[in-house]
């Protein structure tokens, strides 16, 4: 039975006592089980509050369970990061994190690094004795080939950001090219208003779907084309915008002007993202003969479908470089793992020249950039952040 504050009854349930430290926080822990709604959930917490317990915090479970050494900080960050994976394959690699498979893969690196400090920190402690060269060699090898897995776990963990935070992609093209019809194909609804009126999408538009298990978020924009029109104008200085930040563009002409196609690649100019050419409405008759469309140009009708599998896996596999990552990650991650590497780098140089204490100086810097990751070392204002963006209960 589960009474309220005058010790009536308002329910009755399950109660399970889990006994520290077998716990998920490692505390001792008991959980209600009620018949649910809301009525009686707020009654059943509000008689928990004046028997003595208090709301828990954003994130205040998986926090306890860090402090009390049940899970590592990168762990506590995929649970966050399950609940809120947009797509089936970041919840499978949330998932991984969480059972510990980046943190396993953190700290065999940390192991490695630690066995070369202590190679270079004894030939420091004990410099006249003659190093054995043999030693010396086998401790820079050592050190290359971690070198190395740290640059393949950037990539990595670079995918497993791309995987967590998905990838904008920017639809741009003259109006009427067909990038509304093509929005709304690939997210399978309708979306975008379609009118066969020139310059009608004015505003962008964002969709967010979810591709061979990649979340991405396809954008429309007004075309690149001048006008006079003030509102098509604003639309145009966003799509400009929009082009800053974007991962990949699609540039998406008309099969049957490829003048277009031109006169779009160098508008574009020089810029970062990944760009796909996109030739459409090859289902009409006039473009029927696809001559003139280049090799590297993906022929596709946006209004029958055809070619868009292929466009597809064109978007989805370049972005995850050809395989899903196996582990999820956040930008912190990628950046302590940049910054390991460049120690590492920097010692490497240093050791090679015999400069032992600026080699050693790097290794415990580079240890200390892997050790955030989990978080042996960290500061409250990084915990307090961390845990402040989790959902209240977890
Ligand atoms: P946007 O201005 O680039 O967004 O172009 P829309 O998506 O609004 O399309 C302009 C016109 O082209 C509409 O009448 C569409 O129905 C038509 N359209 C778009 N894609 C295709 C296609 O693959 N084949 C054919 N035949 N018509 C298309």
């Amino acid at each position: 039975r589960f009474v309220d504050s005058q010790g009536a009854a308002i329910d009755q349930g399950l109660l399970l006592r889990f006994v520290a430290p077998e716990s998920f926080t490692g505390e001792n822990v008991v959980e209600l089980h009620a018949h649910g709604g809301l009525a009686l959930l707020q009654a059943l917490l509000d008689a928990a509050c004046h028997y003595g317990a208090r709301l828990a915090e954003p994130g205040e479970f998986s926090q306890r369970a860090f402090l009390n050494d049940r899970i590592d900080l990168s762990q506590a960050e995929a649970i966050a990061d399950l609940i809120e994976a947009r797509s089936d394959a970041a919840a499978r690699a949330a998932y991984a994190s969480l059972s510990g498979v980046f943190s396993q893969w953190v700290r065999d690196s940390g192991t490695a690094l630690t066995t070369v400090r202590i190679g270079v920190e004894a030939a420091l402690d004990f410099p006249d004795e003659d190093i054995d060269n043999e030693v010396d060699t086998a401790l820079l090898r050592r050190l290359d080939a971690l070198s190395d897995d740290l640059v393949q776990s950037i990539l990595e963990a670079s995918r497993g950001l791309r995987l967590r935070d998905g990838a904008r992609v920017l639809l741009l093209g003259r109006p009427n090219a067909g990038k509304s019809t093509l929005l709304n194909a690939l997210a399978g609804e309708q979306r975008a208003i379609v009118t066969a009126t020139p310059g009608t999408t004015r505003d962008t538009l964002e969709v967010e779907l979810s591709l061979n298990g990649l979340a991405l978020t396809l954008i429309d924009c007004a075309g690149l084309r001048d006008s006079d029109d003030a509102i098509e104008q604003e639309g145009v200085r966003r799509a400009r915008e929009e082009l800053q930040r974007a991962d990949v563009v699609i540039l998406l002409w008309d099969a049957a002007s490829p003048a277009d196609a031109q006169s779009l690649r160098s508008e574009l100019g020089e810029q970062a993202a990944l760009c796909l050419e996109v030739a459409n409405k090859i289902d009409l008759a006039h473009a029927a003969d696809s001559a003139a469309i280049p090799e590297g140009v993906l022929a596709i009708s946006a209004k029958t479908g055809s070619g868009l599998e292929a466009l597809r896996d064109a978007l989805v596999d370049p972005l995850l470089g050809g395989g899903l990552p196996r582990f999820s990650a956040r930008q912190r991650h990628v950046q302590a793992l940049q910054q390991a590497s460049e120690h590492v780098t920097t010692a490497q140089r240093h050791l090679t020249y015999q400069a032992l204490e600026l080699g050693a100086e790097e290794l415990r810097l580079a240890q200390l950039a892997l050790d955030e990751i989990t978080g042996v070392v960290t500061s409250d204002a990084l915990l307090g952040h961390i845990f402040s963006q989790f959902c209240i209960g977890k």
